[in-house]
C-alpha cells in the first residue's frame, strides 16, 4: 500500500459557506443549525468575512454554495453584506447556489440574491402534503413551495432545485407519487429526492426510540425510490446521482465537486475544507466561532486529517460510486495515481457476482439493484483500506436543506 499524497488535483476549487441559522429545528435535521439569534448575526458576518480573507486559497473559483441552516433567514442587510463580499472575493463563477426554504424567501431576499449574482436557488420543499410536512416539523405549507418558485422566477432566478423527502412515517406510495407529479409540474430543472434518515440526536429519532414513531417499511421505501427513478426519468430528468435528478446540463456543479472528491474551501461554523490534500473542520459552535475569529482565524480549525493515497482512493471511489456514471477509471487514475481495478479487485469481483455493480475498462458503476444497496457496496470498497474516517463521518457536505 502506498502512502504518498494523491498525484493530480485540479487547480480550481469550490467554495462552501455555512450559515447555521434556522427559524426552528426540523425534526429530522442533524446539520449544525440553531434558531436564529439576531444579536449574533452582525458579528457572524464579520467573522465569515475575516475567515474568507484569511483562508482564500487564491485559486480559480468554479462554484459557490451558501448553505446551512437557512441563509435566507439572515436579515436583508446582513445577507446583502455577505453576498457582496463573497462576490467581490470570488469573482465570476460558473454556478452560485443559495439554499432557501419556502417561508424565508421573500421577494426582497430573492432580489438580493439575484442582484449579487446568485445563479441558482435550492428550496427545501420536502413534500406537497401537509401531513408529511408536519411529521418532518417543517414550517411551510405546500402552497408556499409554488409561491417561492414563482417569486424566484419573477426576479430572474430560474435555475432552481427542490429538495424532497420520501419514506416519511405515514406516507403512502400514492402520496409520494402525487408529490413527484406536482414536483414535475413545477418545471424546475433539478430535483433532489432523499430517503428520510433517523439520525442520532434528532427529534424524530427520539420519538422513534420512545416508540412514538415507526419508520416506514424498507420494502415500501425501496418502492418509492424505484418510483422516483421511473417518474423523473420519464419526465426528462437525468438520474445522475443516487438522490439527484436534473434536466440536461442542469446538474449541480457544486455537489459534483464533492462527488468527484475534488477540492473545496469551507467557511463558517462546522464547515469542512479540503485543500492541498488536507481535510479541515471548523468549530461547530457559532458563539465560539465568532469569538475565535476575532483573535486567531487559524484556531477555528478543530480537526485536521491527511489521508494516505489508498485511503484517498477509497474515499474517491465511494464518492464517485454515488454518481450513476460511476467511477471514471481514467479520471480516477489521474486524480489518485492508482488503478481502481487493481486496488478494488476483490469488492469489484464480489459485487459483480452479486449483480450490484458493472465494470468495464472505462467505468465501474452501480447497477439498478446496486443503487438500492449502495451503502453495502461502498462499505466493501472502504474495507479494502480499513476504516476511512472522512468517508464515514459525514464530513462531505451534501444533504437535505
Ligand atoms: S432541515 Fe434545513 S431548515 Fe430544517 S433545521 Fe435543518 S437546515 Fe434548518
Amino acid at each position: 500500500m502506498s502512502d504518498s499524497p494523491p498525484s493530480t488535483q485540479s487547480d480550481s476549487v469550490g467554495w462552501y459557506v455555512h450559515l447555521p441559522f434556522c427559524r426552528t429545528k426540523c425534526g429530522y435535521c442533524d446539520f449544525y443549525s440553531l434558531p436564529t439569534i439576531e444579536h449574533l448575526i452582525p458579528s457572524l458576518v464579520t467573522a465569515l468575512e475575516a475567515e474568507l480573507d484569511a483562508r482564500n486559497p487564491h485559486r480559480p473559483v468554479t462554484t459557490i454554495f451558501i448553505g446551512g441552516g437557512t441563509p435566507t433567514e439572515l436579515p436583508q442587510p446582513a445577507l446583502n453584506q455577505l453576498l457582496t463580499r463573497v462576490a467581490a472575493t470570488a469573482g465570476a463563477v460558473d454556478e452560485w447556489t443559495v439554499e432557501a426554504n419556502p417561508t424565508s424567501a421573500s421577494e426582497l431576499k430573492l432580489e438580493t440574491l439575484a442582484t449579487a449574482g446568485v445563479s441558482r436557488v435550492s428550496f427545501g420543499a420536502q413534500s406537497f402534503f401537509e401531513d408529511d410536512l408536519r411529521v418532518l416539523e417543517r414550517l411551510h405549507d405546500p402552497k408556499h413551495i409554488l409561491e417561492s418558485v414563482a417569486a424566484a422566477r419573477d426576479v430572474g432566478l430560474s435555475n432552481l432545485n427542490l429538495d424532497f423527502i420520501y419514506g416519511v412515517p405515514g406516507q403512502t406510495v400514492a402520496r409520494w407519487r402525487e408529490t413527484l407529479s406536482r414536483a414535475i409540474d413545477t418545471g424546475v430543472p433539478h430535483l433532489s429526492c432523499y430517503a428520510l434518515m433517523f439520525e442520532p440526536g434528532t427529534a424524530l429519532t427520539r420519538l422513534q426510540q420512545q416508540g412514538r414513531m415507526t419508520p416506514i417499511d424498507e420494502a415500501i421505501e425501496a418502492e418509492m425510490f424505484e418510483l422516483t427513478i421511473e417518474m423523473l426519468t420519464a419526465a426528462g430528468y437525468e438520474h445522475y446521482e443516487i438522490s439527484n435528478f436534473a434536466k440536461p446540463g442542469k446538474q449541480c456543479q457544486a455537489n459534483l465537486i464533492y462527488w468527484n472528491n475534488e477540492e473545496y474551501l469551507g467557511i463558517g461554523p462546522s464547515a469542512v475544507s479540503y485543500l492541498n490534500g488536507e481535510r479541515r473542520k471548523n468549530v461547530a459552535d457559532v458563539r465560539k466561532y465568532v469569538e475565535i475569529a476575532q483573535q486567531d482565524v487559524d484556531a477555528l480549525i478543530v480537526e485536521r486529517e491527511t489521508l494516505t493515497a489508498d485511503e484517498r482512493a477509497a474515499e474517491t471511489a465511494v464518492q464517485m460510486l454515488r454518481l450513476t456514471d460511476g467511477i471514471d477509471v481514467a479520471r480516477f487514475k489521474a486524480q489518485c495515481g492508482i488503478d481502481p481495478h487493481a486496488l478494488f479487485a476483490t469488492p469489484i469481483k464480489e459485487m459483480m457476482a452479486a449483480g450490484l455493480i458493472e465494470a468495464s475498462d472505462a467505468r465501474i458503476r452501480l447497477t439498478r439493484r446496486g443503487l438500492l444497496l449502495a451503502n453495502y457496496v461502498m462499505r466493501g470498497f472502504l474495507d479494502v483500506v480499513g476504516s476511512v474516517g472522512v468517508g464515514n463521518s459525514g464530513f462531505v457536505q451534501v444533504g437535505v436543506e
